[in-house]
C-alpha cells in the first residue's frame, strides 16, 4: 500500500495517471492532502467517486501517531510520535514571537556518534520516508489548530534525531513537498537544514537553494572533533571548511555554525581564539548552544559567566556571534532526550 504523503507532486501524478486518470487530477489530491489535512480518501469530496474508489484500493493515508506530548512552561510543545513499525521520533514546537518553528527528525537514531546526543547513544535504526519527516508537520500544525492556537507553524529546523545529509534523497523529496506552493508552501528562508557535515552530499544540498545550511561544528580543532564527534570527523576539518567555502552566498548571507558548549572540553578562551582563526576563513555566524544536560552521559553544561565569556572573545573579534537559548530544558527537549527516556515498543528490551 502506497502512503500517499510519501509522494512528491511529479509521482502523485504518476500513481494518478497509473490508475487511467488525467494528471490534473492530482492537484485537487494534493490540496486534499497538505492544505486540508485530509487524512481519509473517502472525505476528499470534489474528487471524483471513481478516483476516490481506484486511489482507496492503491494507496492510504497515515500520519506518524502522537504516543506522548509535552507541554514545557515556556511553551515548547515535544511529541514522541510512533511510527508504523513501531520505531518511535521526536519532534518539537518551539514558540517565537509570532510563529512557531518546529524541529524535525530525519532518521530514527544516528550513525554518526558524537558523545553528547541522545540520539547518537542510539545507534542507527533506519532512515525516515518522506511521509514520516512530512507527517512532522502535519501533526505538529494540527496540534496548533485543535488547540485553537493562534500562532502558526511557519518555520522549520531539520535538528530533531538523525543526520539529515545521510538520508539524502528523502530529504530532497521532502523539500521539494515542503515548497509547492498548492500545498504547505514553505519557502527556503523558512527551513534550515542542520548537518554535521557529510561529504557525498554537503555542497549538493548547498547549491540546490532548498533550505539555509547549518552546520555542527561544535569543536575548532581536527582533535577536538575526533574526539566527541568520531563519525562527522571522518570529513576532515580543512575538507568542511573548504567545501563549505564553495556554497554559493548572497551579498549579505552568511554560513551558520552551530557550536555546543560543553564544560571544560570545548569552551576555554583558547578554544574561542582558535574558533575565530578558523572561521576567519568563511563568512560566518556562530550559534552558541548550551548543553542540554542528556543522564547516562559524561558531558555537563557551562556556567552562564563561560558562555559569555566565550561569546565576547567572539565578539571581540568581529564574529558575529549568538547565543540559542535553551527552551523545554524541563522536558528533556534536546535531540533523542524523550525516546530515551521511554520505553519504546520497538526496543524490544535492547
Ligand atoms: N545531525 C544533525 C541534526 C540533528 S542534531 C546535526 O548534528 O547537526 C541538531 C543539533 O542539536 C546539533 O547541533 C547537535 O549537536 C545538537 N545537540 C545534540 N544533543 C544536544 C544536547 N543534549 N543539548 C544541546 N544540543 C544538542
Ligand atoms: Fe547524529 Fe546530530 Fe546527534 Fe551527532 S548530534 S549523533 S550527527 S543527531
Amino acid at each position: 500500500m502506497t502512503n500517499l504523503i510519501d509522494l512528491t507532486f511529479h509521482e502523485l501524478e504518476t500513481l494518478i495517471v497509473s490508475l487511467g486518470e488525467p494528471p490534473y487530477r492530482a492537484r485537487q489530491v494534493w490540496q486534499w492532502l497538505w492544505q486540508k489535512g485530509c487524512r481519509d480518501i473517502e472525505l476528499m469530496t470534489d474528487v471524483s467517486k471513481a478516483l476516490r474508489a481506484k486511489l482507496a484500493e492503491a494507496a492510504d493515508i497515515v500520519w506518524p501517531e502522537v504516543v506522548r506530548v509535552r507541554e514545557s512552561e515556556d511553551g515548547t510543545v515535544k511529541f514522541l510520535l510512533g511510527l508504523a513499525d513501531g520505531e518511535a521520533v521526536e519532534c518539537v514546537l518551539i514558540p517565537e514571537k509570532d510563529h512557531y518553528t518546529g524541529c524535525l527528525s530525519t532518521q530514527v537514531g544516528c550513525a554518526m556518534g558524537c558523545g553528547f546526543c541522545a540520539t547518537g547513544t542510539l545507534g542507527f535504526r533506519r532512515n525516515m520516508t518522506p511521509g514520516e519527516m512530512l507527517g512532522q508537520v502535519l501533526v505538529a500544525r494540527q496540534y496548533l489548530l485543535n488547540k485553537g492556537e493562534p500562532l502558526a507553524l511557519r518555520n522549520l529546523v531539520f535538528m530533531g534525531m538523525g543526520e539529515p545529509l545521510l538520508n539524502y534523497d528523502n530529504l530532497i523529496k521532502t523539500l521539494e513537498s515542503l515548497h509547492h506552493p498548492q500545498g504547505l508552501d514553505f519557502s527556503s528562508r523558512r527551513i534550515t537544514v542542520s548537518t554535521a557535515g557529510v561529504k557525498r552530499h554537503l555542497l549538493d544540498l548547498g547549491k540546490t537553494g532548498l533550505c539555509a545550511l547549518a552546520v555542527s561544528l561544535h569543536a575548532p580543532t581536527q582533535e577536538q572533533r575526533e574526539r566527541i564527534m568520531p563519525g562527522a570527523a571522518k570529513l576532515p576539518l580543512d575538507e568542511l571548511i573548504e567545501l563549505l567555502r564553495q556554497i554559493p552566498l548572497k551579498p549579505r548571507e552568511s554560513l551558520t555554525f552551530e557550536y555546543l558548549l560543553l564544560a571544560g572540553i570545548n569552551d576555554a578562551d583558547a578554544d574561542a581564539r582558535e574558533l575565530v582563526r578558523l572561521l576567519s576563513r568563511v563568512k560566518a555566524k556562530v550559534n552558541l548552544i548550551v548543553y542540554n544536560a542528556t543522564p547516562g552521559l559524561p558531558f555537563r553544561q557551562p556556567s552562564p559567566e563561560r558562555v559569555f565569556a566565550f561569546q565576547e572573545i567572539l565578539k571581540a573579534k568581529g564574529l558575529v556571534a549568538t547565543v540559542r537559548k535553551s527552551k523545554g530544558a524541563d522536558i528533556a527537549a534536546a535531540c533523542g532526550q524523550l525516546r530515551a527516556e521511554t520505553e519504546c515498543p520497538a526496543d524490544g528490551g535492547a
